[in-house]
Formats: structure tokens, sequence, C-alpha cells
């Protein structure tokens, strides 16, 4: 059975319908799906279905509505899907039942349903997916504005599928208006080398208009677990992000543009602290996202979530260049950027990538070395007496093991075998140092220095 086909035609049929996410045996109700709009081909070139994507926004009501476009992005495995289907919900109550307040999460012993979130038998596949229902939203304004939700996915982990990565990334920061960036338990520093990484993929495909290329990026930690540091939710979100995008003078240059880089680029950053979901939701293979097996806490800040996404107030259209963007448009924009993206005169993120990782890793190195001399120098620097040569040996040998466990432990990008080699610039480094010391403690060797006679005339005159 051909879904895609099948959601298409629905569609089509009865536009206006209300009907998403029920049982599929169901045939009186039209379904609406998930449609894959980018694909990743063979040798890391995308392409896009503009057949569906035109059949989504072309429609007769939508084509000439400025656009909302909602996308998530991150790691994959991280309950990305499984969140949009909560949008899903919500956009459904709000602009299709059109209640304004009330729970509009849903009965507690429904699946949950929509973009699907479970993975498994699915082949995971990386590009973009457009959510075939675009809604008709009323804005503070009175103006309708057509809401696109997008899903993304991408692999993350290996260093192959990079490009595939940025260019997901890349593309749906472009093309949205608020771009989702879901994350495992905190922000890292690792995370937010991703995001430099596929930003400036983003920003160099962009023609440099001098103003902010993109609209909203809303960081979304999913599982935080120091509540007692930085309460869930907004408020909490924002203690964090202001510690994690802080500039100092004290920070590595790295770490400093790495910092002005991401605020370049957003004219608005937040971030959103949600708790764990409990363990059926996160371990259980036959959990299928009724609210009765989600934890309270998880529900009560999706509760606060959502409408910062999605209400009238807080839907953000998005516009390129300072310009509003309608449907039809978009369309446009998702063809030209897609090219950019498939032609050659763009650099393989790859190599900006390695360039992150060996200058994270020098940087280790460095930090190591640091304190391996530290250490020595407590034990046998200057003001230190002569130690035996057997004691500095052990001394050194434990600092050495002490400064090459705190290298391998620093997160790196590049990977294992990536660090090696500097793992092994960080032993001969600390060997040469060890040479300095052994010669400095040697100098203070005052029984080797009697048998010099100009040293013995020295001690007998003192
Ligand atoms: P995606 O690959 O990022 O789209 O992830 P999915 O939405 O498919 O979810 C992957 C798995 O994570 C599912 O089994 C969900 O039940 C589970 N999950 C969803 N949300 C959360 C969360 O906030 N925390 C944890 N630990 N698991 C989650
Ligand atoms: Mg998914």
């Amino acid at each position: 059975l051909d879904h895609e086909a099948l959601n298409i035609l629905c569609m089509l049929l009865s536009p206006g319908d209300t009907m998403m996410g029920g049982d599929a045996t169901v045939s009186s109700t039209p379904q609406y799906g998930a449609i894959q709009i980018v694909k990743s081909e063979e040798k890391h070139r995308f392409i896009l279905d503009h057949e569906a994507l035109e059949r989504i926004l072309l429609q007769d009501h939508i084509k000439d509505k400025h656009v909302v476009v909602v996308s998530v992005a991150g790691a994959f495995r991280k309950g990305k899907s499984f969140l949009l289907d909560f949008l899903l919900r919500y956009m459904n109550f709000t602009y299709i039942e059109e209640v304004p307040n009330g729970d509009w999460m849903g009965p507690n012993d429904v699946p949950l349903e929509g973009f699907s979130w479970r993975g498994g038998s699915e082949r995971d596949t990386t590009g973009i997916l457009m959510w075939s229902h675009v809604y008709l939203a009323t804005l503070k304004s009175g103006e309708k504005a057509a809401v696109v939700l997008l899903d993304t996915q991408g692999t993350f982990d290996s260093e192959s599928t990079v490009r595939d990565c940025a260019t997901v990334f890349a593309l749906s920061t472009m093309l949205s208006s608020i771009q989702i960036y879901n994350l495992s338990q905190n922000i890292q520093e690792d995370d937010l080398q991703h995001l430099q990484l596929f930003t400036e993929y983003g920003r160099l495909a962009l023609a440099d208009t001098g103003t902010k290329p993109f609209q909203r990026l809303q960081f979304l930690v999913r599982d935080w677990s120091f509540p007692y540091e930085a309460d869930y939710g907004e408020e909490g979100g924002r203690k964090i992000l202001e510690r994690r995008l802080q500039i100092s003078e004290k920070q590595h240059a790295e770490l400093q543009s790495l910092r002005e880089h991401i605020k370049s680029c957003f004219s608005e950053i937040s971030c959103f602290l949600m708790p764990h979901p409990g363990l059926k939701v996160a371990t259980n293979p036959k959990f299928d996202g009724r609210l009765k097996d989600i934890e309270p806490d998880f529900k009560e800040s999706l509760s606060q979530l959502v409408p910062i996404l999605l209400s009238p107030d807080n839907l953000l259209l998005k516009e390129i260049s300072g310009v509003q963007v309608k449907a039809k448009d978009l369309v446009q924009y998702f063809k030209s950027y897609l090219n950019l993206f498939s032609g050659d005169e763009l650099p393989e993120p790859k190599s900006m990538l390695v360039a992150t990782a060996e200058a994270n890793n020098l940087s280790a190195v460095a930090a190591a070395k640091e304190l391996y001399s530290s250490l020595m120098d407590g034990v046998c620097g200057g003001n230190q007496p002569y130690l035996n040569i057997n004691q500095l040996e052990s001394q050194h040998l434990d600092f050495k093991k002490q400064a090459l466990k705190q290298f391998t432990s620093t997160r790196k990008m590049g990977g294992e075998e990536f660090s090696n080699s500097y793992r092994e610039k960080l032993e001969l480094d600390i060997d040469e140092e060890y040479d300095k010391f052994k010669a400095h403690n040697e100098s203070k060797n005052i029984f080797k220095a009697a048998r010099t006679p100009a040293v013995f005339f020295a001690i007998a005159v003192v």
C-alpha cells in the first residue's frame, strides 16, 4: 500500500476536514500523514519531492497565506516525532476544533499518532518530513496564516553522515521560522559545536544580507535531571541558556567565537527544560503514547511548552531577508535551497568538522599538559627539595596517568581514532616535560654536586 499516495489523495478529497491520528481502519475519516519532502539519496545527494510539496502548499486556500514553519531537529531517537505529535494535538484542538482554552492534550487512554515516533520497523532515512495538513490559524492581528510542521531525521553520529546531517539541519533552519533544537539531558559543548557547524553551513549557502539570517531558535532539553539547579520549564531554561552562551574573557577564544556565532545567527534564542517522561515512555516496547502512561511532571511541562510555540499570540511568521513568505513562495525556497546544497560550490562540511575537531583536541592536549606540569611542580618544582629518582619516576607515572585520563574524558569532536594521534602527541610532550623536571631535580642533588670541587669549595665556605 502506498501510504503516501493515499494520504495525499485523502487530503485532496477533503481539504478542510479535521481528522488526524484516528483509527486507521475507520475509512470514513480521512487520514493526514507525514510526507517525506526531502530525501537523501546515494552519494549524499538530496532530492526534493516537489510534486508532494506543491500538493500541500499550493492548495487554493493555502497558497497565498503567509506561513509559519515549525521544525524540530536534533539527534536521532530523542523524542522529536513524539513531541511533534503533541504539537499536532494542540493544532487540531486550537485551530480546527477552535476551542481556545481547555484540555488540548486529549483523552487519557488513546495511542499517540501522527509523525511516526517509535521507529523500529521503519528504515531510518535522513531527510525532512512535512505534515500533509496545513493548519489555518488566526493570528492576533486577525490575519489567517498557514502553519506548516516539519520533522527531521538524521543520525549525527558518524563522520560519513556529517554532510547529510548538516544539510538537513541547515535546510530546516533556513526554511523554518521556529527551529526547535531537541537535545538529550543538557546543552553540551558539542551540541553547540554541532549547531555552529550546521548554521554556518546554512549561512554559507545564504547570501550575506547583513541581518541575522535565522529567526527563532528554541533549545529543548529532554530528560533534564537537575531541577535543583534550574527548574523545569522556561525560567530554568533561560538560566541554563544564559550560562551556556555566556561569553567571558577567561574562555578560550574558540569558545567565545562559537558563542558569538550562534548569537549572530538567530534573532531570538530561548530554552525550555523538560522532565523525564517516565520509564514506560523511555523503555517499555509496548508503550503506545497513552497519556496515562506518561509522568504527570512531563505532561505539566508539555502543557506549558506547546502554547509557547503555537498559541495564536506566539506563532511567528516566516521571513526571509526581512520579507514575509507566502506558502507558494516557500515552494520556491525549498527548490532553490535544495539546489544550493546539491551543487558543488559549498565546502564540504566535513572539512569544517575536521577543523573544529582539531581545535578541540589541541586544547584538550594543552589542558592535560598543564595539569601534569602543575602536579609535578608541586612535588619537584623550584621550591621543593631534591627527590630521589625512584620517587620522582613514580610521581611522574602517576601524574602522566592522570593527565591522559583527563584528556580521554574531555569531550571532543572527531571520534576516538582522530584523537589517538593527539593522545600520542600528549604522551611525547609529557615525557619531554619529565626530562626537564628530572634535570632540574638532579641539579638539587647536593651529594652528586658535592663531588665537583667548585661546589665542594662553596659548601666548605658556607
Ligand atoms: P526521534 O528519532 O527523535 O524522532 O525520536 P522518537 O520520537 O521516535 O522517540 C524515540 C523514543 O524515545 C520512543 O521510544 C519514545 O517513547 C521515547 N521518548 C519520547 N520522548 C522522550 C523523552 O522526553 N525522554 C526519553 N527518555 N524518551 C523519550
Ligand atoms: Mg523521528
